[in-house]
């Protein structure tokens, strides 16, 4: 499946739709997610453009695992959370709504959060 460049995170991407950004570097970037499942509920996305996971490069991979343990630890300790839940989802199929790969970043149980 090619990927769509007119997906919202692209245009997070290109600057043409705002966000709350909480990080970036030259390969990836992590804001706040619009419809957080809980409170500091945070995703992240490589810059390369890519659907899933799936056709990722593995050099973005690292990047964004990179970035992922990075901000995964700051909303940890922002939240005082005990744990946090990191979700990625890959295809329609799968349950993926927006189609650039992303890692959700969630404080404590995403089980808990969801069922409030
Ligand atoms: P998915 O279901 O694809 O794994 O998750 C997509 C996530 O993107 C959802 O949690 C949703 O709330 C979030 N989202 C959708 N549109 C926007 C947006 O325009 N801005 C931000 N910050 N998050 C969005």
């Amino acid at each position: 499946m090619s990927y769509d460049n007119n997906n919202i995170f692209a245009k997070i991407l290109r600057g043409e739709m705002s966000c709350l950004k909480v990080y970036e570097d030259e390969h990836t970037l992590a804001f706040m997610d619009i419809m957080p499942q809980a409170d500091g509920h945070t995703l992240v996305i490589p810059k390369e453009a890519a659907e899933t996971l799936l056709e990722l490069s593995d050099d973005a991979a690292a990047a964004t695992i990179k970035t992922v343990k990075k901000v995964a630890k700051a909303v940890k300790q922002a939240m005082g959370a005990e744990g946090v839940s990191l979700v990625q989802f890959n295809g329609a199929a799968a349950g993926q709504t927006v189609p650039h790969i992303h890692f959700h970043i969630v404080p404590g149980s995403l089980a808990e959060a969801r069922s409030h």
